[in-house]
């Protein structure tokens, strides 16, 4: 990949590599924009197969990050950070602390928090060394771990979908299939659980999936058959590239949203949902409640729990805008997402 080309896909600010032997770290930082304010983004740590695949990944996450927080309205760029690792084994105290370093020399430009494999213990052991990182405890000030937000911002906005699909957003019994229970998959699953819709999940983790089950009575089928339910709404929770040319033809429902970041695994997926009549709910509008409540680490008086909250619930509202655009304009949902995204990104700063 060429990273310097400036006629090039890359067009991200700053890329940074990091590595150190004695910890054995092997990250990377990409910051795509600071257009809006300091960028911000999770660490993921994850057992890459190679340093190219880690490097795509960032870059594709750093750049979902400045739309997000665009379209959300928040005053902070995109960034993201990779630990190339198996977060089950290679954690270390003295690893997560190099890292902080690498983060603190940014002086502010690149602020992190945390993401698939990383946790707020982690985020808190990276607080001892640089004071820019969010999703500390909350003990400290911080305002915890932002899966609970990106639930309940994600349980707003499948409502704002079934209103778009059945003009109600009532949902009991309505069948919702989401694909990976983990941290956010979790809490999105008792919201719904919890307005009464019926379950169906899927897991690589057994014991994540049976923790579902068990809780909320849910059905569990095999990872690469929960697309092919035939549900109200089918989630995709777990990782990224969800949404392909593969597994679009055989989605059974009538909906997509759901949490995880980057679905659509190529430029013509989202063409290719609307020409299914899939409403496709854009992925970076779904799951912006994590960075929407982080914001509040940074507003005046500190972290309130309650006005974050109620800033995630209105994400259905940023929803319903980008549905209202695509129709009027004729475009994909996702195009739409990006025009709005774009439009403040591109409007004059002061
Ligand atoms: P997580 O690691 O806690 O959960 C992911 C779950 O998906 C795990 O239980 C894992 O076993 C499962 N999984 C992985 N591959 C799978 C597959 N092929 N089929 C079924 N299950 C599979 O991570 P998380 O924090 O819940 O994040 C999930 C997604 O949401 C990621 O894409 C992340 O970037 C995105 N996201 C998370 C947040 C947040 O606040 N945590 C915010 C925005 C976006």
């Amino acid at each position: 990949m060429d990273l310097l080309d400036t006629s090039g896909p890359v067009d991200h600010e700053q890329v940074v590599f990091c590595q150190d032997r004695s910890s054995g770290l092997r990250a990377i930082i990409a910051i795509h924009s600071t257009r809006l304010g300091p960028s911000l983004g999770g660490t993921r740590f994850y057992p890459y197969a190679t340093e190219a695949d880690a490097l795509a990944d960032v870059l594709l996450l750093a750049r979902a990050m400045t739309y997000k927080s665009a379209a959300a309205g928040l005053d902070l760029g995109g960034g993201k950070a990779v630990i190339i690792g198996d977060p089950k084994k290679d954690k270390t105290g003295s690893l997560f602390r190099t890292y902080a370093r690498y983060v603190d020399s940014l002086g502010g430009r690149y602020i992190t928090t945390e993401d698939v494999g990383t946790t707020v213990d982690d985020m808190n052991v990276i607080h001892t060394v640089t004071k820019h990182v969010t999703g500390f405890a909350r003990a400290d000030g911080g305002s915890g771990d932002p899966s609970e937000a990106t639930g309940w911002g994600a349980f707003s906005a499948i409502r704002a979908v079934a209103r778009r699909l059945w003009g109600s957003d009532f949902l009991t019994g309505r069948h919702i299939a989401i694909q990976g229970v983990g941290k956010v998959g979790s809490h999105l699953a008792g919201h719904l659980a919890g307005a009464g819709a019926r379950l169906t999940i899927a897991d690589v983790s057994p014991e994540a999936a049976e923790r579902i089950r068990d809780r909320h009575g849910a059905s569990v089928v095999a990872p690469d058959a929960i697309h092919r339910v035939e549900a109200d709404i089918y989630s995709p929770c777990a990782l990224g590239g969800a949404l392909s040319p593969q597994t679009i033809p055989e989605i059974a429902s009538p909906a997509v949203a759901g949490c995880a970041n980057n679905q659509l695994a190529t430029p013509d997926s989202a063409q290719l949902m609307a020409d299914r009549s899939i409403l496709y709910a854009p992925d970076y509008i779904v799951n912006a409640g994590g960075v929407i409540n982080i914001s509040y680490e940074q507003a005046p008086g500190g972290y309130d729990h309650d006005r974050a909250f109620a800033h995630c619930a209105r994400i259905g509202e940023t929803l319903e805008r980008v549905f209202d655009v695509a129709s009027e304009q004729n475009i994909t949902t996702a195009a739409a997402a990006d025009h709005l995204a774009e439009s403040r990104l591109d409007a004059p700063r002061e």
